[in-house]
């Protein structure tokens, strides 16, 4: 193999839906999730591409996100042009939104530093907005 085709070779880590028999279906891994986690027990560090037959779900967008390689991934679909992950997060800017992510920036995230959140509008307006993981704790 001469130098330009060892610059193009590609690493290729398989994926698959996993659903496991007698255990909640909250315990089921999506492909997306098995893939990465595929590349991460090689050894990879840094994911540039993920190809799927459909738009990740928010799981596996909240998964992809807490990547410390998120930011470049790019995420190719059947007969779309690639996007990046980025392009399948929410950033909308409404009243919901706002609240969430105030929230959000209050999450607990020491390690993958993606602080998250669930944030709910009620029939009335009210806006219920949940941390998902333990606040900070200041030392
Ligand atoms: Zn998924």
């Amino acid at each position: 193999m001469d130098d330009n085709a060892l610059a193009f070779a590609l690493l290729l880590y398989f994926g698959a839906n996993m659903e496991f028999s007698g255990v909640p279906m909250q315990q089921t891994v999506h492909a997306e999730q098995s893939a990465v986690i595929h590349a991460r027990l090689r050894g990879e560090t840094v994911m540039a591409a993920i190809t799927i037959n459909y738009r990740p779900c928010g799981h596996c967008r909240q998964f992809m996100n807490e990547l410390n390689s998120c930011a470049g991934l790019q995420i190719r679909l059947p007969g779309a042009e690639p996007t990046t992950l980025a392009d399948h997060l929410l950033t909308l800017t409404d009243k919901l939104t706002q609240a969430a992510l105030a929230v959000a920036n209050q999450s607990y995230a020491l390690y993958s530093n993606a602080h998250s959140c669930l944030a709910l509008a009620a029939e009335d307006g009210r806006v219920y907005a949940l941390v998902a993981m333990l606040r900070k704790r200041r030392l």
